[in-house]
């Protein structure tokens, strides 16, 4: 793997993304939207193409070679991705569909059966849609409540606020790792360490965190984690949920179906093992093997590295968007604080004219509320731009992101 010095040589390592290298209205792409999802490297897209061409079987069932092949890559798959958060055991990672299922997983198969109400549910006025939706939906079902804690000016969560808000009534606190939308890193531990002097379960919104920042849901003593396969160069509609063993084993199904059973009778039935108790249907067996593919291509650039990189282009990103006055940046000032993620309004230009005008000179960023409204009421806008990094971007295409943002100013500045 080609590393500088420091860490990760972008411009050899992105000749190992094929969709890296188009063009896109008539400039070279620049593709700054992987806080959305991440490109795919030529290992996983043959590792895909492998299973299918070779493996491709039902798990679990078929007493056939191909069936036992699927079986064994699947398991094996299950392996690999449980190691990259640490897990203690594979059989604590459930397969889903991504961070978002992982969520609904815990809400509706603990929370259902032991939320009550007067009950609260705390989670960060920052946090994405998916962590915030399902426990509005349970708490809808048992009666329990919502709280929330705040960020301070710079984005940073409101620790002394959760402090306040907890008490013998909270139930579980479910934070993100990381903000999609302005990039702060939250300290997992400490809010871990908070919630347990109530006695409240911890959840984990893994989505930015698990591809960003080296993961160990053991050292962070949280109850549950979720991420999404397709944030760290895996494939779309896969992902995982570590949950610690007794809690899996108390909890009821999610859904019913094949795979998750041990015995169906027609009016009752028992439920398989952990994790399958918890996968029901045929799963996305060949997104496994892709995921676990995207573990070992990552575990090869280095987790450590990946992160020095994204600091390095986040540090970049702030000094070259802090030159202008015409930009605002939303989120904590030193890149240290943050993962590879710089929203930002330009002022006079709504994000979408913004995004508009970088898309016609190739280059990919998100604009609008990025799932997050919450957050952008709080921040007292209605959306904003965001350029999200990962490991094949480079200094030169920030730059290229710079000069673009410059037109933007040149047709918008003097409305402002
Ligand atoms: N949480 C965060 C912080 C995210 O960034 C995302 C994806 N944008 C999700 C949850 C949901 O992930 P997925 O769509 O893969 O389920």
């Amino acid at each position: 793997m080609p590393r500088t010095v420091t860490g990760i040589d972008p411009t050899v390592l992105r000749e190992e993304f094929p969709a890296l290298h188009q063009v896109v209205n008539g400039d070279p792409l620049v593709y700054l939207d992987n806080a959305a999802t991440t490109q795919k490297p030529r290992a996983v897209l043959d590792a895909l193409r492998h299973f299918y061409e070779h493996d491709n079987a039902n798990v679990h069932r078929g007493i056939h070679e191909l069936s036992r092949r699927a079986t064994d890559a699947f398991e094996a798959a299950r392996i690999r991705v449980a190691s990259w958060v640490n897990a203690p055991n594979a059989s604590e990672v459930v397969w889903t569909r991504g961070t978002t299922e992982g969520i609904n997983l815990v809400a509706y198969a603990w929370g259902l059966s032991n939320l009550r109400k007067g009950d609260e549910i705390v989670v960060s006025v920052m946090e994405h849609h998916s962590n915030l939706i399902p426990w509005q939906l349970v708490c809808g079902h048992t009666g329990a409540r919502l709280r929330h804690v705040d960020i301070d000016d710079q984005g940073r969560l409101r620790l002394d606020q959760l402090e306040d808000v907890l008490s013998d009534r909270t139930r579980i606190v479910s934070i993100g790792h990381v903000s999609n939308s302005i990039g702060t890193i939250n300290p997992v531990r400490e809010i871990v360490d908070l919630a347990k002097t109530v006695g409240a379960l911890t959840v984990v919104d893994g989505a930015q965190g698990a591809p960003h920042l080296p993961v160990d849901v053991q050292a962070l003593g949280c109850d549950f984690y979720a991420f999404s396969g397709h944030k760290m160069c895996g494939p779309t509609g896969i992902g995982a949920l570590w949950g610690k063993r007794e809690l899996l084993d108390s909890m009821e199904p999610y859904q019913g179906g094949g795979e998750m059973i041990s015995v169906v009778r027609l009016e009752e039935s028992t439920w398989a093992e952990v994790p399958h108790k918890f996968e029901a249907g045929t799963p996305n067996i060949a997104g496994a093997v892709g995921f676990a593919a995207a573990v070992d291509y990552l575990e090869d650039v280095g987790r450590d590295a990946i992160r020095r990189h994204e600091v390095e282009l986040t540090r970049h990103a702030m000094d070259r968007l802090g030159e202008l006055p015409w930009i605002r940046i939303f989120g904590p000032p030193e890149p240290e604080a943050r993962s590879g993620v710089v929203a930002f309004e330009v002022e006079g230009a709504h994000p979408h004219d913004v995004a508009t005008i970088l898309d016609s000179e190739g280059i990919a960023i998100r604009a609008g509320h990025h799932c997050t409204q919450p957050l952008m009421r709080r921040l007292g806008v209605s959306a904003t731009s965001r350029a999200s990094f990962y490991i094949y971007n480079t200094e030169a295409e920030i730059d290229r992101m710079v000069r673009a943002l410059h037109t933007v100013h040149g047709i918008f500045g003097t409305h402002a």
